[in-house]
């Protein structure tokens, strides 16, 4: 056993000052000091300098599409993107580099991820990592006709996770890329939660929902002639995320997404992946709807195929230089306590007796003003 002391112990909520943590051969948390408790000498206590917070949580992740190298896909937008992914994925799962990154992930303090599944191929790595993976095997499809088979390939697909006693989650992969019939499918299906849904990345996004024009809806059109777009307003799109009341839903990206065009009575959260967002669209959500929905934002990572890292922190960062937001209290629970209670990770997230979250050293921030600095970084203890 170990004790753990910093400045601060984060617990996912609160900040303690001087206190520190005891920890466990498996890594469970055995004890936490009340304030002030830091300096005691004591054996088998370790001081940091700086902030000890549990490990982190990333939202958002496609582990599969670890091999595949972003190079054209530049500011090009949504449709390209696409286009690009499903020409290019047969020789991404080819070169998976699933281990690498699982790795890399662990080594930036990473300890639970959402990870969106589309074929088997990030079983092996997940089913022997250190870290916590809840899979959303994403389903898309426009033809009605397909939807038994699509279905019971999710099932399948399900079943091998479970082999692996793996969580796992089957969702639509977008309001654009599903159809009416397959969403409310995959809305019937029971124990299925949480749900997650990339949304609004792109402008090509609202003038498909709302116009019935632009890239994507020309390049739906081309992919199935009889595309029939199910949403077409407001209310519709409400209509349809209600169908999913029972579970958590996070819908990812949300760039183009404004305060009106969700109603305030669905629970939602909003994951943001900055860096990725910048690089496919040079855009990033509305300021004002992330300020007034700051308590129902987590933050995700995407993949290598739009990021050059896969590193929740620097999401953080760069979240925070975005939109100006300093306030560790306020930053924090987005890459821990919240992001982990609206993925099911129960036992992570926070540093709680019985916990065995992973114990991070955040360092060089401002300690007299618990803020976020540009140098700021993180290091794995635990
Ligand atoms: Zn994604």
């Amino acid at each position: 056993m170990i004790n753990i002391a910093g400045h601060y112990i984060f617990d996912g909520k609160s900040f303690l000052k001087n206190a520190y943590v005891s920890v466990d051969e498996k890594g469970t948390i055995t004890h936490i000091s009340a304030p002030g408790n830091a300096l005691y000498e004591k054996s088998k206590m370790l001081f940091y300098s700086g902030i000890i917070i549990p490990g982190m949580v990333n939202a958002h992740c496609h582990l599969e599409l670890s091999g595949y190298k972003k190079s054209d896909e530049k500011h090009k937008g949504l449709s390209y993107f696409i286009n690009s992914i499903i020409t290019k994925r047969e020789e991404t799962l080819n070169n998976n580099r699933c281990e690498y990154y699982d790795k890399l992930m662990f080594d930036n303090g990473i300890n639970c991820v959402g990870d969106i599944s589309n074929t088997e191929i990030s079983i092996p790595t997940k089913a022997k990592s250190r870290i916590k993976y809840h899979s959303f095997i994403e389903l898309s499809g426009l033809d009605p006709k397909n939807i038994q088979e699509k279905l019971s390939f999710a099932k399948k697909l399900k079943n091998k996770y479970s082999e692996y006693n793996l969580k796992c989650s089957i969702v639509p992969h977008s309001f654009y890329s599903v159809s009416a019939e397959l969403f409310k499918s995959i809305s019937e299906i029971k124990k299925n939660s949480p749900i997650s849904i990339h949304f609004l990345e792109s402008q090509e996004e609202i003038d498909l929902f709302f116009h019935k024009k632009g890239n994507l809806y020309d390049l739906l059109n081309k992919i199935f002639p009889e595309f029939n777009q199910f949403i077409d307003s407001s209310e519709k799109l409400n209509q349809y995320l209600s169908l999913f009341n029972h579970s958590n839903v996070i819908l990812v990206h949300n760039t183009f997404l404004k305060n009106n065009i969700i109603a305030n009575n669905l629970n939602l959260y909003f994951c943001v992946c900055p860096k990725s967002n910048l690089f496919l669209h040079n855009q990033i959500p509305n300021k004002n709807f992330v300020l007034e929905n700051t308590d129902n934002i987590i933050i995700g990572t995407d993949s290598m195929a739009s990021n050059d890292n896969l590193d929740v922190f620097d999401e953080l960062k760069t979240f925070a230089n975005i939109y100006q937001i300093y306030n560790l209290e306020k930053l924090l629970p987005m890459i821990t306590s919240k992001a982990a209670k609206v993925l099911n990770f129960t036992n992570f997230g926070e540093i709680k007796i019985g916990n065995a979250p992973g114990i991070v050293l955040l360092e060089n921030v401002d300690l007299q003003n618990l803020k976020l600095l540009n140098e700021s970084s993180v290091k794995r203890i635990i």
